[in-house]
């Protein structure tokens, strides 16, 4: 499995762009920077954006990704798959003709550039040409992790969430898993922020770590710009080898 970040972070700074993986060069998970980070040629060639839940910096990139597909006239379209909750939110309240156009409508409602998904929680199904599982997660919203998985190598995508059990335990068991992408937002002073947001902190990740799959690198993503020197410093001082900053622009290969 290819996994190239595009956005490794919480929020967009200088230097720093929100949440994004393209997987196999087809299929995005989560898309807050996606025409930032690609080509015209690369965004044509995604198929599919699994979103983990409706917040703008897990998709921003994919409202633009729309405009795109809807200028280049190439027919090609996106299909965003997500659990219930996130498809019916983004209907509802992203592609809605008033905070952006609704592309599931454009350039005509037979041939839409955007087509959407309901992805059923807790079964693994065919997405492209990965196997993907959405397990509910911690967090504000309705929100879901993602167990991914391309008959090779498999991982493990948190989403945002706060201290969380059931993605571990729809983890456990399986075979080929490759590494886990955790999220951390707020460095541990905040950490009754992150408590309220539900978000996690470096202390609070050294805590999660006994739930999580053993021996597989378990790499930090979502860290809100501000504070990312801070938060590097305390991921370090977990003192935990297997656990490491996600790197943006860098395409790992599981
Ligand atoms: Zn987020
Ligand atoms: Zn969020």
């Amino acid at each position: 499995m290819k996994i190239r970040v595009l956005g490794a972070f919480g929020g967009e700074g200088f230097g720093h762009r929100p949440s994004s993986f393209l997987i196999n060069d087809r299929v995005l998970i989560d898309g807050g920077s996606v025409t930032g980070a690609l080509t015209v040629p690369e965004q044509l060639a995604i198929e599919y954006a699994i979103v983990s839940h409706a917040h703008l910096d897990h998709i921003a990139g994919i409202v633009y990704l729309t405009e795109t597909l809807g200028f280049c006239e190439t027919g090609a379209a996106v299909t965003i798959a997500g659990i219930d909750p996130v498809v019916a939110t983004l209907r509802a309240g992203v592609f809605n003709n008033i905070l952006w156009p609704d592309f599931s409508k454009i350039p005509h409602v037979d041939v839409p550039v955007v087509k959407y998904r309901t992805l059923v929680e807790d079964v693994e199904q065919r997405v492209g040409d990965l196997w993907v599982t959405p397990v509910q997660v911690n967090h504000t919203v309705p929100t879901s992790g993602f167990i991914v998985h391309d008959g090779t190598g498999g991982m493990i995508y948190s989403g945002d969430t706060g201290p969380t059990n059931a993605l571990w335990a729809a983890a456990r068991g399986l075979h080929g898993l490759k590494g886990v992408i955790l999220e951390c937002a707020f460095p541990n002073r905040l950490g009754q922020l992150a408590a309220v947001a539900k978000h996690m902190t470096p202390e609070l990740i050294r805590r999660e770590l006994d739930k999580l799959p053993p021996n597989v690198p378990v790499w930090i993503f979502h860290v809100k710009p501000q504070f990312h020197e801070e938060i590097a410093e305390e991921i370090e001082r977990i003192g935990n080898e297997r656990v490491r900053l996600l790197e943006q622009d860098h395409t790992y290969s599981l």
